[in-house]
């Protein structure tokens, strides 16, 4: 197939393009590069340096098969003090695109929802009939172009699937998490045991959980991109599937930190501090539905993806700057 990768350079969209690369499909990349790597792109993938507002021009009379559409602003805390932009570039941005393929008759479109927007869920695991709530803007945007895609499928017979993410980690194909901001627990924890941080500080200790410390999914990216090959070919006309990418198992910060220090072999400096606003409990996803429709199942554990993860950060020029 010809696809177009909206947000190509960043993490999760640059282990996809490179294993669709792998798969034998012609891929060019939209990416504006805000938080993406132009030298994430590999050899042989064009790379149009514009906004998702320059869809329009890219898709024109190119004869699209699908769009993946990775292109979005991703900090939770961030979307609670800046929310226009979330509103703006999620949202605005999505819209922008289902116009522009609506109007040059792409007929499939695979978008990375998440796990945010589930909120904090009464019951686990989620599945994809649990009630939204999200907590956060970020949630919020991301459930809202869901809603939209839905909409999109039955008026213009779109063939739509939302794969909502819950703990990306881990590293393949030569690419992996490059963040100029990370907030997130793996590549945290990381730095702290290879000394680019003092420590790692545990956003609290006093949650409802055996050990105190929230539990979280944690997926393997080149699982998740395998579920998006996939999804490519499930996409019907006119439908909009909704599937939970997740292993299933739930790890605690205090877990995650042990497989930490077992796969590096070094000890992990941390100290506990006050809980972060919006961070629920527990999230673990039943992925039953992405087993049925899409026939995935994950193979990667989390010990994996903390040594997949370790390794890629030798590669990785700027980690060095990321204190
Ligand atoms: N976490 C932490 N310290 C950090 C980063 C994350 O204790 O420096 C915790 C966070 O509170 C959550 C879990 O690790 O319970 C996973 O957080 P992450 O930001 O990786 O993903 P999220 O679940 O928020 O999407």
């Amino acid at each position: 197939m010809k696809l177009l990768v909206a947000g190509g350079a960043g993490y999760i969209g640059s282990v996809v393009t490179r294993l669709l690369v792998q798969e034998g499909h012609e891929v060019v990349i939209l990416d504006d590069l805000s938080t993406g790597h132009a030298d994430s792109v590999p050899e042989g993938v064009r790379l149009e340096s514009a906004s998702i507002a320059d869809a329009d021009r890219i898709l024109d009379g190119a004869g699209f098969d699908a769009v993946l559409h990775f292109a979005a602003k991703s900090l939770v805390g961030e979307s609670v003090e800046r929310p226009s932009i979330y509103w703006h570039t999620n949202v605005v941005g999505t819209r922008l695109l289902l116009d522009a393929m609506a109007r040059h008759g792409v007929p499939r479109l695979v978008f990375s929802s998440t796990a945010a927007v589930y909120g904090e869920p009464d019951q686990v695991p989620i599945t994809e009939d649990t009630p939204c709530r999200p907590t956060n803007t970020y949630g919020a945007t991301k459930l809202a172009v869901d809603m939209m895609i839905s909409g999109e499928c039955i008026a213009t017979g779109l063939g739509a699937v939302s794969l909502r993410y819950f703990n990306v980690a881990g590293a393949a194909l030569g690419a992996g998490e490059r963040h100029a901001i990370e907030t997130h627990l793996i590549p945290i924890a990381l730095d702290a045991t290879s000394g680019l941080r003092d420590k790692l500080t545990i956003h609290g200790d006093d949650w409802p959980t055996p050990d105190g410390t929230p539990i979280r999914d944690y997926v393997h990216v080149l699982d998740l991109a395998r579920a998006h090959v996939l999804a490519l070919g499930a996409a019907q006309p006119g439908e909009h599937l909704i599937c939970n990418l997740g292993n299933g198992n739930g790890f605690s910060v205090r877990e995650v930190m042990t497989a930490i220090e077992e796969v590096t072999g070094l000890p992990l400096p941390a100290t506990v501090g006050p809980r972060r606003a919006g961070d629920p409990t527990v999230l673990v996803a039943s992925a039953d539905r992405a087993r049925s429709k899409l026939g995935w199942a994950p193979e990667f554990d989390l010990r994996r993806m903390v040594a997949d993860a370790w390794a890629f950060r030798g590669t990785a020029p700027e980690i060095g700057d990321r204190r």
